[in-house]
């Protein structure tokens, strides 16, 4: 009876599973010299794992050049990765090539920081968010005129829109065509990469409101990057934090906020302005910048910087380990928990 439940359960966890990364890697080679010789790698992703339930978004936060950007277009397979494996509804999709994994792109959509950079500046915004069924449907733009007016609609954009170009929007708004274009496919997972933060503030939210309403009308899945852990805190289920090219911590949004492990992540939480004036909040200030990533520290990546540095963490390679429920963290001060 019992093996019968831990089967079940564990049928169950796969069905609810849209993405499965394992020990993903991502290293671009160094070439030195006049021979240009292969010297070593910026291992810019270096062995990383997560899982995303449907319907979920998973944030993955660090400051800018810790990975988090290249790990999502790895993930989408906008790169080869060098390592590690990628399922998707439990297809590995890693080395899929030709016709297959140009039906798989079908399922994963990008959105992207900067919408003007992605946005063809010649075409018409129709024509722009109609590009992507175009590439896989047989249809004209007459025909996807209606679905595409409704879908710039959805947005918070106009129906005469369909007739603009980019340069005639607001940033936010050429998120809203980003946003469309994404969704022209019917995806079921959206990478969405820093997809807020060229925005003003105010404007911030109602992006994320839109991204987070979409969710649930369309059942999405996000692998949401950002630099923000408090932009990253309102939209995610779970939340992993990297640090030069690895995942330092990875959690539950609640457990990550009311007991952040890490003392990077405890870093990163106490940056987060406290809406609430009498709630005084000591904030910890990490000394020095990123490592460069071509010549990363010995032991733990975060040595250099870390306030609770031992001797010890000079030498050793702190791993991965669930030391709460549904809580993992790669630090030596949790090493015998
Ligand atoms: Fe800090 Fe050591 Fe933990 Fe690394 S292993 S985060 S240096 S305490």
């Amino acid at each position: 009876m019992m093996q019968t439940d831990e089967v079940k359960k564990k049928d169950l966890t796969q069905k609810d599973t849209l993405l499965e990364v394992q020990n993903l890697k991502k290293y671009y080679p160094i070439h030195t010299g006049f021979f240009k010789r292969k010297t070593g790698d910026v291992k810019a992703v270096d062995d990383i794992s997560l899982t995303l339930r449907k319907g979920e978004t998973f944030g993955l936060v660090g400051e800018s050049g810790c990975g988090k950007s290249t790990a999502g277009r790895t993930i989408l397979r906008l790169t080869d990765a060098t390592d590690g494996n990628i399922f998707f509804e439990g297809e590995n999709i890693t080395k899929v090539s030709g016709s297959k994994l140009r039906k798989a792109r079908q399922d994963y959509q990008m959105v992207f920081q900067d919408p003007y950079a992605s946005l063809n500046p010649k075409m018409m915004v129709g024509h722009l968010v109609d590009e992507p069924i175009r590439n896989y449907r047989n249809k004209s733009h007459k025909d996807l005129k209606p679905e595409v007016q409704h879908l710039l609609k959805r947005v918070g954009l106009r129906e005469k829109d369909y007739y603009k170009y980019p340069h005639e929007f607001s940033g936010g708004q050429r998120q809203r065509i980003g946003i469309a274009r994404a969704l022209a496919l019917n995806p079921k997972l959206i990478v969405a990469d820093e997809p807020v933060s060229a925005l003003d503030v105010s404007i911030q939210s109602q992006v994320l409101n839109l991204l987070k309403e979409l969710q649930e009308e369309f059942d999405l899945t996000y692998l949401f990057i950002a630099h923000d852990l408090s932009v990253v805190k309102h939209m995610s289920d779970q939340i992993g934090v990297m640090y030069l090219g690895k995942m330092v911590e990875v959690g539950d949004n609640e457990s990550i906020y009311r007991e952040p492990l890490h003392p990077y992540t405890q870093a990163l939480i106490s940056a987060i302005p406290e809406p609430n004036p009498l709630i005084k909040k000591e904030r910890i200030i990490l000394k020095g910048d990123v490592p460069n990533p071509q010549n990363p520290p010995r032991g733990c990546v975060f040595h250099t910087r870390c306030p609770m540095a031992m001797e010890k963490c000079k030498e050793f390679v702190p791993q991965l380990k669930e030391v709460r429920p549904n809580h993992q963290v790669a630090c030596l001060l949790y090493e015998n928990q």
